[in-house]
């Protein structure tokens, strides 16, 4: 850890908490909208860690896990190494309540399509360069990457997800969704060199390891997800001796134990309003309906089964990227529910 880390405009030196603003995009108007940042540098050494939220712009529990973090349980006296915390990723998406930026209807994340969104790229479209931007100014100088996310039904799962596939980001990411201590979903396929530059792509390109932290209840700043969110994120800095103190397992939330695997997204084969008959969590057998889908006039259309003996962690409920988590009401082909398994059911 430099004496000095400057991100956009902040600069801390050893022992300051200092804001600023990486530069962003400008707007017809010729108004600026820029991304806020938070840059704290510890008094002693440690590794860089680096928090995001709100990549999704309807997604804001993030972002106050991040600014209690910043302004409530750190202060640079106790901390080893620098914290950068970013509350908004996407100000373009926050700034319209929509998930994707309104101005080109982009993924910041890059998902969701065939020519994901990447980050390498300087004179590309309005989220193009919010992405640039982030990687050459916050992402590529930090050791340790927390990309905070959140389901937008408070009845979800709380979980992380981490993709083992790398040998150099591997171990350290084991590490940081141990210690934070909620339902773990595995990827094992590993990112090849010619994979889009997505931000997270390019993260374990240049072996950061960078996880997925999905909170629950999206739209809102609730509990249980600030506590849970600080709790998980302030174990990750405690077992990379970022601050002192035990690892305080999570409570009173629903934990899927084992190792777990995404299966499928359930699609909806008829449209209307939707029904669920089974919490994110509950262990279903092979065929098990969980969810009905009715007509206007009350009559049951479809009775969703669960495709294998597995878990739901949440009922996405929209149609893709753009209306993720709307409405409780489906036409043919939307998204219903993420199903997956654990090695220990
Ligand atoms: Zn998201």
């Amino acid at each position: 850890m430099p004496d000095e880390i400057t991100v956009g405009t902040a600069t801390a030196k050893r022992g300051e908490l200092q804001k600023g603003i990486i530069k962003g995009v400008e707007l017809n108007t010729t108004t600026r909208i820029d991304i806020p940042v938070l840059v704290m540098n510890g008094q002693r050494d440690g590794p860089t860690l680096l928090m995001v939220s709100t990549q999704h712009g309807i997604e804001i529990q993030g972002a106050e896990v991040i600014l209690r973090i910043m302004r409530e349980k750190m202060s640079p006296g106790n901390l080893r190494g620098a914290i950068i915390g970013i509350p908004v990723e996407n100000p373009l998406a926050f700034m319209h309540h929509q998930y994707l930026s309104w101005i080109d209807n982009l993924d910041l994340g890059g998902g969701g399509s065939d020519s994901p969104l990447t980050a390498d790229e300087p004179n590309g479209n309005a989220t193009e360069r919010l992405a640039y931007a982030l990687w050459q100014e916050a992402w590529r100088q930090a050791d340790l990457v927390l990309n905070i996310h959140c389901n937008t039904r408070p009845d979800s799962l709380f979980f992380t997800e981490i993709n083992l596939g790398n040998s150099s980001t591997r171990e350290k990411l084991e590490k940081m969704a141990q210690a934070f201590g909620v339902t773990n979903v595995v990827e094992r396929d590993p990112i090849p060199d010619d994979a889009p530059d997505t931000l997270a792509n390019l993260a374990v390109k240049n072996g950061i390891p960078a996880i997925l932290i999905e909170l629950i209840d999206g739209r809102w700043i609730s509990e249980p997800s600030t506590t849970v969110g600080v709790r998980g994120i302030l174990n990750i800095m405690k077992v990379f001796d970022m601050i002192d103190g035990k690892v305080e397992p999570q409570e009173d939330i629903p934990i899927i134990p084992g190792t777990c695997t995404w299966r499928e997204m359930v699609h909806a084969n008829r449209g209307g309003l939707i029904r669920f008959l089974k919490t994110p969590g509950d262990f279903l057998k092979k065929g098990e309906v969980f969810a009905e889908i009715y007509d206007l006039y009350g009559d049951v259309l479809e009775r969703v089964e669960c495709p294998v003996d597995g878990y739901i962690w949440s009922y996405p409920c929209g149609d893709i990227l753009g209306t993720s988590g709307s409405l409780q009401a489906v036409q043919t082909g939307a998204q219903i529910a993420h199903v997956f398994t654990s090695d220990q059911q």
